[in-house]
């Protein structure tokens, strides 16, 4: 067997096309195959305007395309691509080789492998290891992520969650859209006010969902979401998450203790130094030495330390077994946070007033939590999950490098696209 004949087998080329020469050059340590087509291509080639037999018309420019690796040698597929014309209309086009992937500088195979390595590792990276420019692996994952969300499916989805996501320091957001049942990401966008849903609903109903099959909507307390989903969405419950309704929580138990570091006397500032972190995390998830210096803490009866306490019991209220259970015992508790700030100094409690104020307010909605059994679970993985393509896009600023990376990592897309 010739090099053509094994590499026309191991290329899986078929009757139409062959491989015209092979050779390698040790120098640049690269594979160069010569493939051009069969005169038999032209007998089962059709128009693509109007199906009519074709005939050769011409070989216009050399075109490359990356192919995988031939053990640990590159490998350059090289040929004078023919253009076909019709007999019937006229038309001239380009044949299509059956190895060319999405872009027309990598073979599918090439591509394939490119996309698992792209979702492993950043970018800059693959290309390093690829020895590829990223510009074009970032094209390639273009198309592809853009074919396979163009045919991806809405028409199941009525549970959405949806969170911002901060792209880099300061104040740029993505919105992000999931099905927290399919646990994927739909939808991505920058910004987070009503604009953003629409621009959600449009997404969703371009890919056969419908606004008005949307029952439960879990998400944070902005307004903006709130009045978005007010204007787009009829049949929606709104669940404000555990997740979100904690998180607001520990930052209000923040600023308490930045205004009692500021304005307590030198024992507080002494305990409360460098503690933000201990009063972020629950009491089972501290380091022994955290264990010792709380309890230390909390043995001064500091304002934090109570404000911390209201977080707890906070939290401890979406333990109830019932809606109905965890109503009263929200009410209690705001009634309780109402009662300590006024025995103590109001103003420094001022922080967990808001926060009785926003669960009075949100109540039903933090109750929905209970109806639905809806954890946003899978809206804090993606968290994590939007660390890592952060990490994959890093170095590229624009939201759209951001939004391919997660669609491709979250999307549960059919890739490669064909
Ligand atoms: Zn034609």
């Amino acid at each position: 067997m010739t090099p053509e004949a094994l590499f026309h087998e191991l290329l899986g080329l078929g009757l139409n096309w062959e491989v015209s020469a092979s050779r390698f050059e040790p120098a640049s340590s690269t594979v160069f195959l010569e493939l051009r087509e069969r005169p038999s291509l032209w007998e089962s080639a059709r128009c693509p305007q109007d199906g009519g037999r074709v005939f050769c018309y011409d070989h216009p420019e050399e075109l490359t395309w990356r192919h995988l690796n031939v053990f640990q040698h590159r490998c350059e597929i090289h040929g004078r691509l023919p253009r076909g014309k019709c007999r019937q209309c006229g038309h001239v086009f380009r044949v299509r080789p059956p190895w060319e992937g999405l872009s027309i500088h990598f073979t599918k195979e090439f591509e394939a492998f490119a996309l698992l390595l792209i979702r492993e590792m950043p970018m800059a990276k693959v290309a390093e290891v690829t020895q590829e420019s990223d510009m074009r692996l970032w094209r390639m994952l273009f198309k592809h992520v853009e074919g396979a969300y163009g045919q991806a499916d809405f028409s199941q989805v009525c549970c959405v969650g949806v969170d911002e996501m901060g792209m880099r320091k300061g104040q740029h957001y993505l919105s992000v859209f999931a099905d927290l049942v399919a646990k994927r990401v739909l939808f991505a966008t920058e910004g987070r006010d009503q604009e953003t849903w629409s621009a959600f609903i449009q997404a969703l109903e371009a890919h056969n969902g419908h606004r008005h099959a949307l029952t439960q909507v879990s998400m944070d307390m902005s307004r903006a979401y709130q009045q978005g989903v007010k204007k787009n969405c009829r049949n929606v419950q709104v669940v404000f998450d555990k997740f979100h309704v904690l998180a607001h929580a520990s930052q209000r138990v923040d600023q308490v203790r930045r205004a009692e570091l500021r304005l307590g006397g030198a024992e507080a500032r002494e305990s409360l130094r460098r503690s933000q972190w201990l009063w972020r995390k629950n009491p089972e998830n501290l380091s022994p030495q955290e264990q010792v210096r709380l309890v230390k803490i909390q043995t001064r009866n500091l304002y934090t330390a109570k404000a911390y306490q209201m977080r707890l019991v906070l939290q401890d209220i979406y333990r109830s077994p019932s809606a109905h259970v965890a109503q009263r015992r929200f009410r209690a508790w705001c009634r309780w946070v109402r009662w300590v700030a006024r025995r103590s100094r109001a103003w420094i409690f001022s922080p967990m007033l808001k926060v009785a104020q926003l669960v009075q307010n949100h109540l039903a909605g933090i109750l929905a939590h209970w109806k639905w059994g809806l954890t946003n679970a899978f809206m804090e993985g993606l968290n994590s999950v939007f660390s890592a393509v952060k990490r994959r896009a890093r170095g590229y600023r624009s939201p759209v490098y951001l939004i391919t990376m997660l669609y491709l990592v979250a999307g549960k897309l059919r890739l490669p696209h064909t």
